[in-house]
Formats: structure tokens, sequence, C-alpha cells
């Protein structure tokens, strides 16, 4: 990447999971009680994204988290970071928020089968709360699972390794959010960099002018950044534009 990239660039969005802070969520369900774990960005991180909104970089998070998650996360750079959660379902700007898709009709009827399978199946961690995608955690993919939203024509399943996202096939995607964030700030295609490292990354990082892959066995960047190593791939993407644009962290 060089400085010359960096020029129609005015907005930056971070996949969250895998790129701001490490793969992996705890999560336990016993009978209606369920135990989340919040992960912690890093103050160096939020840091950076500070600098780089500084030097006058939008910032957005796109995850398939829901907005309660972010917002905790993502507190000290809330006045000026925009939050895009559940896949592109939604976006939240300085305290309003802008729904991109209603799933509701869809949804609702494979809810209770799923929450059948659930019961019966020892694999089955728990349901991470979300108001517009259904994510299910697992210690290893369930068949039932998949052949159970298989009949619904309108839905898709991604395996991300350690929970199934349910959503609606081709509508519900990162894109979506991205393509909606885009109208919000008035921008073009070419003037979005985002990273991802994961399967429901494809679409955003198609959607973008700069997309950049955190993990090349799952998602094609035009550059990428290593998931391994001492360093997150937001950090390392984020010390590359600050040095590239001449503010050294
Ligand atoms: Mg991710």
């Amino acid at each position: 990447m060089s400085k010359k990239d960096l020029n129609p660039i005015k907005m930056i969005v971070f996949d969250v999971d895998g790129v701001l802070v490490r793969r992996g969520t705890k999560i336990k369900q016993i009978g209606n009680t369920t135990t989340l774990e919040t992960k912690v960005i890093n103050g160096k991180q939020i840091k950076q994204i500070e600098e780089l909104n500084e030097i006058g970089f939008l910032i957005n998070i796109s995850s398939g988290r829901g907005l309660y998650m972010l917002q905790e996360m993502f507190r000290g750079v809330l006045p000026f970071v925009s939050l895009t959660y559940e896949n592109g379902s939604a976006t939240w700007y300085k305290g309003k928020i802008y729904q991109h898709i209603n799933s509701f009709k869809y949804l609702q009827g494979v809810f209770p089968k799923l929450k059948q399978i659930a019961g019966k199946n020892k694999g089955v961690k728990g349901f991470e709360p979300k108001e517009f995608i259904i994510t299910i955690h697992c210690i290893k993919q369930i068949k039932e699972i998949e052949e159970v939203v298989k009949k619904e024509r309108n839905l898709y399943t991604i395996w991300n390794g350690e929970a199934y996202d349910i959503g609606i096939k081709k509508h519900q995607t990162k894109a979506l959010g991205l393509r909606q964030t885009i109208k919000l700030f008035k921008l073009k295609k070419k003037n979005v960099m985002t990273i991802g490292d994961n399967y429901n990354d494809y679409e955003l990082l198609k959607e973008s002018g700069m997309p950049i892959s955190a993990d090349k066995s799952r998602v094609k960047g035009k550059f990428y950044v290593p998931l391994k190593g001492e360093f997150l791939p937001a950090d390392k993407l984020m010390q590359k534009i600050l040095l590239l644009k001449g503010n050294v962290v």
C-alpha cells in the first residue's frame, strides 16, 4: 500500500472479530440464562481510531454483533464512530438508528425450530442476543441446523468457525449496511477502505474500493494483513495508514 492508494479514501470500515479483537466468543446458555462475555478493545486501538479521525477519516464498524455489544466495546469513540451491526442490518450514528432491512417475517417461523434443535443438541452453546439475524454458537457444525434453514428458501446460514449466522439470502449482508452508510455520508465506493477476516465479510469487501483481507483463506482483498502474529490486523493496518500519512504512533 502506498500513500497514493490512500488519496481517494474517506472512510475506513473495520470488521471487529478477528480484526480489532481476537476471534472467539465466550457464551453459555442454561435454560433462560445467557452468559456472554464482552470483549474489550485495547486502549492502543482506541487511540489509533482517534488519530485516524483527527486526520480526517470517517470510521465505521461493521460487525455481525448486536448494537448493545458494539456500543460497549467502542464507548470511548462513540462521538464520531458509526456502528453497522448484525451483518449490515442497521447503522447507529450519533444516537440515531438507521434500519436497513426488516427481517422479522422471514425469521419468525424458523426460530422455534432452531430452539427445538438447540434443546436436544449438546453441541449448541447458545443463541447470541440479536434483533435482526439469528446467531447460534456451537462447538462444531450441526447438520440439523443447516437442514432446517435450507428448507427456508429465503434464508442463508454462514458458519464462521464458532457460530452460525442466519439471515435473508443476498439481502441481509454487510454489503447492504455499507451501501446505506455510504449514502448516509454522501460517499462513493472508491472512497471506502474495508478490512475483514471471515465469510460474512465477503460482500462487504466486494462493495468497497479498497478491500483488505485479514484471512486470505476465507476472503479476498486487494491487500492482505495476516491474522496471526504479535499485532492484530486492525493494529497493523492503522499503523501503516498513520505512517503513510506522517503520523507515527
Ligand atoms: Mg470477523
